[in-house]
């Protein structure tokens, strides 16, 4: 039997990061701890039950899942499938009674996102999205600094999130990432650092946005977006001029302010992440596990009924200008958000 004090989590999609990032992770969280599965593999059940020690009674197929309402163990589910089903499954998950946990992007597009937020309100269960950075300290410290001003105004922003990958795909036999159908881009799948990260350095969110596309390997990206550049403008004149790619190495993240800068490049990556500011100052507060304290800080906010750190509304006012910058994408132009 678990402690009280542990909020009980079923994993929804047992692909590469619930397998290598947040099952690791509920095993060093002191506030959670893995309690069911949902999974359209039944190969992967007898692996996952042995190594977790899940009873039968906590394994779900997406077919059967809304049974989840009647469970007791399982208080939150974390869904970490293809980003067409953050939507669905999030609807299911909050009409089952059950706080949600939900990857990035969050969904399709704004209005998804909404209904996600409202979903979750009717039901009084919470929404939060796995944007893991929100909870690490050297990201924390770009926070404290978009409202503490150090270095004076901020008057540019540059955030690049991206990496090369893909050559070996059979054009005949595409991953999801890959697919339209299945949120597959780079834009939704790395762009939203880039703009999370753009949006939390500022300390301030975007007016207008212009976006443009370039596809070097056009038959592997097929409707999808290979790389993505795009510059949000804020109300004081600030931009961000932000990148995003499935074809090139990039993660840097920057602050160009009146009487100095500051970066965290890597900005991205599961540790590492590196500081450094004009003045010769270096920083690298990690933490031993940012998924674990990622899922901690959620758990905890559960426990004691408090705000999640990152909301549903959080991921709203990414995916607004996630869709803004799809559209100017089309055709080059402005777009106010
Ligand atoms: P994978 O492809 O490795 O795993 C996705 C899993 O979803 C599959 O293994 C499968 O699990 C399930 N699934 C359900 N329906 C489908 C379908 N139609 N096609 C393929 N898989 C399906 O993806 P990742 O684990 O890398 O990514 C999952 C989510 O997590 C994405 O939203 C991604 O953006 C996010 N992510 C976030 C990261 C972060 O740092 N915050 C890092 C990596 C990913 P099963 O067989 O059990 O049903």
């Amino acid at each position: 039997a678990r402690r009280k004090d542990s909020v009980g989590v079923a994993l929804i999609g047992l692909g590469g990061y619930a397998t290598h990032q947040l099952a690791p992770g509920l095993q060093l969280a002191e506030h959670c701890h893995l309690a069911g599965i949902v999974t359209g593999s039944p190969h992967k059940i007898p692996v996952w039950q042995e190594k977790h020690g899940i009873p039968d009674r906590n394994v779900y197929s997406y077919d059967d899942f809304d049974r989840i309402a009647d469970n007791p163990d399982i208080q939150a589910v974390y869904i970490v499938t293809p980003n067409d089903l953050h939507m669905p499954l999030t609807l299911r998950a909050a009409n089952a009674g059950k706080h949600v946990w939900c990857e990035k992007p969050m969904a399709m597009d704004a209005a998804e996102g909404q209904a996600m937020v409202d979903a979750c309100r009717r039901n009084k269960v919470q929404l939060t999205i796995g944007y893991r950075l929100q909870h690490e300290p050297n990201t924390q410290r770009l926070v404290a600094m978009a409202r503490e001003k150090p270095y004076g105004k901020i008057l540019k922003v540059r955030a690049d999130a991206g990496f090369h990958a893909y050559d070996d795909v059979d054009p005949a036999d595409k991953p999801w990432r890959l697919l339209p159908q299945h949120g597959g881009g780079a834009m939704y799948d790395m762009g939203v650092y880039s703009l999370n990260a753009a949006r939390y350095t500022s300390g301030q969110e975007p007016v207008a946005v212009t976006a443009r596309q370039e596809n070097r390997r056009p038959q592997l990206f097929e409707g999808v977006d290979e790389t993505m550049y795009f510059t949000l403008e804020f109300a004081d004149g600030a931009v961000a001029e932000c990148a995003t790619s499935f074809g090139q190495n990039m993660n840097t993240l920057r602050a160009d302010c009146e009487n100095g800068w500051y970066e965290l490049s890597p900005f991205q990556t599961y540790s590492g992440l590196k500081g450094r500011t004009s003045d010769g100052q270096l920083f690298a507060d990690g933490v031993p596990h940012q998924q674990a304290k990622q899922m901690d800080d959620d758990a905890l906010a559960i426990l004691n009924g408090t705000a999640p750190l990152v909301p549903g509304e959080e991921g709203v006012r990414d995916m607004r200008v996630v869709d803004a910058v799809y559209a100017s994408a089309r055709d080059g132009g402005r777009r106010i958000v």
